[in-house]
């Protein structure tokens, strides 16, 4: 966090502060018999001006290493980043990983993929946002195995264009949605969700019987709190704004704080 200030202050955004009542300060949990599952921009790592420049640092890498031995191998990275992209990130980190919200799944080493509704439909969207992007600069494309994903973080006035645009291109289609995203808005398929990741997830060996704690910052975050609330889980937002999950904090700081002082409390 020591760089992000400037950072922050040269690209004209703040990171939201934690003044929330429903900390996680008081929250106890027993690595021995819960599963952990977590976003990874905005939880793991802070949230960066362009997606290509998040820093996963050897101390998470350290954490994460420490959370797999504790929680028993339960440990699920739960990410709308590509699969690839995020096991690019996390290196020697060996639990589960879950890509583009819960289309990709990396488990037990083996990868699965789920088959896209329209393969041909998804190219003529990709091809149409990346000729929008070229006409207006102003966003930031980031292609997707399953979808693509406009950045307006450097250009908030973009926000209306962007969603219009998007709106414009899926009129007429069910099988293809537009998810709401910090600064940025995603154009997927449809009846894929990370709730749908954890649900599958949960039943590994190392996550069956656990109580699930879902983490995350993000619109993208709220069908996986549902699902954790529903199943007597524990959720947790990073940051500000309305959310269904149970409890909060300021920031992945704050957040990688309470879960290091979850593990070395067990580890005494
Ligand atoms: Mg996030």
């Amino acid at each position: 966090m020591e760089n992000s200030t400037s950072f922050y202050q040269f690209v004209g955004f703040q990171p939201p502060q934690s003044h929330d009542t429903d900390g996680i300060e008081e929250l106890d949990i027993d690595p021995g018999e819960h599963a952990l599952f977590s976003d990874f921009d905005g939880t793991i790592v802070d949230i960066a001006p362009r997606p290509d420049a998040i820093r996963y640092t050897g101390e998470d890498a350290g954490l994460f290493a420490k959370a797999m031995k504790s929680f028993g191998g339960a440990v699920a990275i739960v990410s709308g980043r590509n699969l690839d992209d995020v096991a690019g990130y996390v290196g020697a980190f060996d639990g589960v990983i879950s890509g583009g919200h819960g289309t990709e799944l990396r488990i037990g080493g083996e990868i699965e993929r789920h088959e896209l509704p329209d393969p041909q439909h998804l190219e003529h969207i990709k091809a149409a946002v990346a000729e929008f992007a070229v006409i207006d600069p102003r966003v930031i494309l980031e292609e997707k195995t399953y979808g693509i994903v406009l950045h307006f973080r450097q250009n908030p006035e973009m926000e209306f264009k962007a969603r219009k645009f998007a709106e414009c291109l899926l009129e007429g289609r069910d099988d293809f949605e537009i998810q709401p995203a910090k600064m940025a808005l995603e154009i997927k398929p449809k009846n894929i969700s990370k709730a749908a990741a954890i649900e599958k997830i949960m039943l590994a060996p190392a996550f069956y019987g656990r109580t699930p704690i879902y983490v995350g910052d993000d619109a993208t975050d709220e069908s996986a709190f549902a699902y954790v609330n529903e199943h007597g889980g524990i959720s947790i937002k990073i940051g500000d704004g309305p959310t269904v999950a149970q409890y909060r904090t300021g920031s992945p700081a704050s957040y990688k704080t309470w879960l290091s002082r979850q593990i070395s409390k067990r580890r005494d």
